[in-house]
């Protein structure tokens, strides 16, 4: 007798994710977490457009948006001397309000459906609990230890300490989403690779309730999320979702120092209250294997990342996705072998291309910091390099499952760009966002299993390929779009999409072999 279908080790964002993905579908889980309670600790602060789009499939997007920064406050991004004097540089970036009325208008699928959205990590992991706390399928189980695990080929147990008692927990699969130091990751010898420990940095969180009201300061900066300070110390101002408490990174050699450090970058006297501070480190390092047997690897325990670009958590969002309709479908019986064994060929590349991303940002930024003597010099480079940690829309949206044995991949394929995305409908991709009529969102259209877009007007068959789900006893409809603009923008009739709406298979015409197909998407196939 298995205790539960699903072991998640770690409450951190990803396993929150994963725990109310699983949940919704209705998986029998139970989510272990070492820490009594989570913490006012400060780490991520923005959710990507993509991250979004995913929250709002999980019908989370609204209530995420609730807790986070407000609407109409500017993204924008200033390198200063201070708060109090004029910016040497400033990147202006849409507030939500701003973002969403772009994306209303946009018909050429370049943008997302959701803008991006900040909100703390300390306000984010509590919300997500409470959903997944609400969830009859899934047991939250914070001050839960793991310890270490065994497994055989239909089972895991693993070993966990709560309240000074250990006790095992008998899983069909376990997950491992415990972070960076993951004990699952080294008990299974699974390497990470890349560069360690390549900075420490302090960080602090201060409650400063007058700074936002009384910014721009005389002639300084205007509202905005980041402020780099141009000094030897890297000080890097961030504004949390509540406006109240902003955070400071810097290169200093005691904690004490992190209160005159953020006094200097205010520049004039303000009551503030330090919370809180820790080093952390920069890594760029990505796991060996995301898989050993039935225990999988996501988020931090398999990727770490500079936060540079804002990649961290938002890849590790992506890792639990993918996995949690893959899981349900192999406890459900109609998701094949292969299906599993895809995680990894899928999220690894992603992984990887998200660690590349995050060091050509961190670079970018490094290359200006270095000329903290020479402002002219400085703000001439900047101009350039900081874009690169703030517009990494290609790297959010444009990645692609390419050699995953689920996709009916097509010779070629567009190039992965960082820094731009191109809409497209190569098998692997997301399916871009168009607007049907009545303002209606295509991804809203969709329901959970999947599904056979037929566009334009088509009038080829769909019922080989829903004969053939039927069959396997996967989740299937039919969904057709007569309007022009969702054709012309994905260029084909017919669109094969998964569960995730990553694109499986696109045509013209109905699939020779619909049984063939249908078992390749599902995982029954082998290559
Ligand atoms: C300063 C900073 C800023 C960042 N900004 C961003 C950003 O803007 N956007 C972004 O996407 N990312 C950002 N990141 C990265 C982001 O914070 C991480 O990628 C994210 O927290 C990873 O989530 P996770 O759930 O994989 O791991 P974690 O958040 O590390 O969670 C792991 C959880 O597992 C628990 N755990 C560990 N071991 C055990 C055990 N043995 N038993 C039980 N529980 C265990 C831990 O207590 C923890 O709660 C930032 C990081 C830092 C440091």
């Amino acid at each position: 007798m298995h205790d539960t279908d699903v072991l998640i080790v770690g409450a951190g964002p990803v396993g929150l994710v994963l725990a109310v993905d699983l949940g919704q579908r209705g998986v029998r889980c139970t989510l272990i977490e070492r820490k009594p309670a989570p913490q006012f600790l400060p780490k991520m602060e923005r959710c990507n457009a993509r991250t979004m789009e995913i929250f709002r499939r999980m019908g989370l997007a609204r209530k995420v948006r609730a807790a986070g920064l407000r609407a109409d406050v500017p993204m924008d991004v200033y390198i200063v001397r201070s708060l109090a004097e004029p910016p040497l540089l400033h990147h202006p970036y849409p507030s939500v309000n701003e973002a969403r009325r772009a994306i209303d208008r946009c018909t050429d699928g370049t943008l997302p459906l959701e803008p991006y959205q900040l909100i703390s990590q300390y306000t984010l992991e509590p919300l997500l609990k409470a959903v997944a706390e609400a969830l009859p399928s899934i047991a939250v189980k914070f001050g839960h230890e793991f310890l270490s695990f065994e497994q055989s080929g239909s089972s895991v147990t693993a070993h966990v300490r709560a309240g000074g008692v250990t006790s095992q927990i008998k899983a069909k699969y376990l997950v491992a989403c415990d972070g960076g130091g993951s004990s699952v990751r080294q008990q299974l010898g699974i390497a990470l690779r890349g560069e360690g420990d390549i900075l420490r940095l302090r960080q602090a969180l201060y409650r400063c309730d007058e700074l936002y009201s009384r910014i721009p300061i005389h002639k300084g900066p205007g509202h905005g999320r980041h402020y780099h300070v141009a000094d030897a110390q890297s000080t890097f101002l961030i504004m949390q979702d509540s406006t109240q408490h902003w955070t400071l990174h810097a290169v200093v050699d005691e904690d004490a120092a992190m209160a005159r450090q953020f006094e200097k970058a205010i520049g004039v006297p303000v009551e503030y209250e330090m919370l809180y501070v820790g080093e952390w480190k920069q890594n760029l390092l990505l796991a060996d294997r995301y898989q050993q047997g039935r225990v999988f690897l996501a988020g931090d325990a398999v990727h770490l990342m500079i936060p540079t670009g804002g990649l961290g958590m938002n890849s590790g969002v992506g890792d639990a996705i993918d996995l949690g309709w893959k899981l349900e479908a192999t406890l459900r019986g109609w998701g094949g072998p292969k299906l599993l064994a895809s995680y990894e060929l899928e999220r690894r590349p992603v992984g990887e291309r998200n660690v590349a991303a995050s060091r050509y940002a961190s670079l970018g930024r490094r290359k200006w910091r270095g000329l903290w003597r020479d402002l002219d010099e400085l703000v001439r480079v900047a101009e350039v390099e900081q874009r690169k940690s703030n517009e990494m829309i290609g790297a959010e949206l444009g990645y692609r499952y390419e050699g995953s044995l689920l996709i009916a991949d097509e010779p070629g394929g567009p190039e992965h760009q960082l820094r731009e995305y191109l809409p497209n409908t190569w098998p692997g991709s997301r399916l871009p966002h168009v607007w049907l009529e009545g303002h209606a969102a295509i991804q809203d259209t969709l329901g959970p299993g999947y599904t056979l877009l037929r566009l334009g007007g088509t009038h080829e068959s769909g019922d080989g390929l829903e004969q053939a789900f039927n069959a396997l006893g996967a989740p299937f409809e039919l969904v057709d779009t007569a309007e022009q603009n969702a054709r012309e923008l994905y260029g084909y009739d017919l669109i094969l999409l998964r569960p995730d709406l990553h694109i499986a298979w696109r045509g013209n015409r109905a699939p020779h072999d619909p049984k063939r197909l249908a078992a390749q998407v599902t995982g029954h196939l082998a290559p």
